[in-house]
């Protein structure tokens, strides 16, 4: 991997996206991200959590698709992967997942504007950076990429955490049930089963093992920026949640780590 592309414009922008990683990790430590059940009236305008998943997730197909047709070798065996990885992911991260989300009838706010707003620039950001990669820079264009030890290793990981990333995100949606939803009663249960034995946030721990596939199967510093700021996000959150776990649920698993099964 070289910092290096010879691109300016690209460089600098990468640049942009490792000092954004920064401050989102400096950050997180004293914020707790304002959506959920971290949601908090004090930053301000608040939107309904679909609406404000949906939107900040958008620029992240619409960037990568737009950098990618442009892209000098949009045709690669390489650039065709990467972009069948994105639509399926951003399918399920911006339109699926905000679709399926159990919110209860009357609630129209839990997402702060202010984090849609600076998400945008991060997925914005993020689709630039891989799309620019994948469709024009990458040196691993060709069939030979996928025989390469750091594809293969890349993408079964990515897919091994994806997968569990899927079934955790539905666990936790399902322990709200639709009728408590249609009655507009907000309801939090212990989640059980799957990872749920091991760690509190099982979905943060396999997303960020996906990006580390993701990093390692484009051998990419755009992978690795994506790594760093959903690592600045999510371990701090893991902390919070595990917390909030134990504070709100008496009963709760003494024996269930934060996000590194067994030790942490
Ligand atoms: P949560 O698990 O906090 O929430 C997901 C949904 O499940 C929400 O609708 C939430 O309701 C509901 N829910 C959560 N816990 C319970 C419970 N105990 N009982 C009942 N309902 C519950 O996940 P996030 O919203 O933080 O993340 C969703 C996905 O997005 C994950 O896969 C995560 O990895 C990913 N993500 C990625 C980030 C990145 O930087 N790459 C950043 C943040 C998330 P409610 O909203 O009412 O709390």
């Amino acid at each position: 991997m070289s910092w290096y592309t010879g691109d300016p414009t690209y460089d600098t922008a990468l640049a942009i996206g490792f000092a954004l990683a920064v401050f989102t990790a400096i950050g997180a430590v004293f914020i707790r991200t304002p959506y959920g059940r971290f949601a908090d009236a004090s930053y301000g305008v608040s939107l309904d959590p679909r609406l404000g998943w949906f939107l900040m997730e958008l620029p992240a197909t619409l960037s990568f698709v737009y950098f990618f047709l442009k892209g000098s070798n949009a045709n690669s065996p390489f650039a065709l992967f990467v972009l069948f990885v994105w639509l399926v992911h951003y399918a399920n991260r911006g339109f699926i997942m905000p679709a399926l989300m159990r919110v209860p009838v009357g609630q129209k706010s839990g997402f702060s504007l202010m984090l849609v707003i600076v998400g945008c620039v991060v997925t914005s950001l993020h689709g630039y950076l891989n799309a620019t990669w994948a469709a024009s820079l990458a040196p691993q264009a060709g069939f030979e990429w996928f025989s390469d030890p750091r594809f293969v290793l890349g993408v079964v990981l990515y897919y091994a955490a994806f997968g569990a990333n899927l079934h955790s995100d539905n666990v936790v949606r399902n322990l709200r049930s639709k009728q408590e939803v249609a009655s507009g009663i907000k309801k939090y249960r212990i989640p059980t089963g799957g990872l749920f034995r091991y760690v509190s946030s099982p979905s943060y721990l396999t997303e960020i093992l996906f990006w580390l596939g993701f990093s390692i199967f484009t051998w990419s510093l755009a992978g690795v920026y994506i790594l760093l700021i959903t690592m600045a996000n999510l371990i701090p959150r893991a902390v919070a949640t595990h917390t909030w776990y134990r504070e709100t649920f008496p009963d709760y698993p003494a024996q269930r780590k934060i996000l590194i099964p067994y030790v942490w």
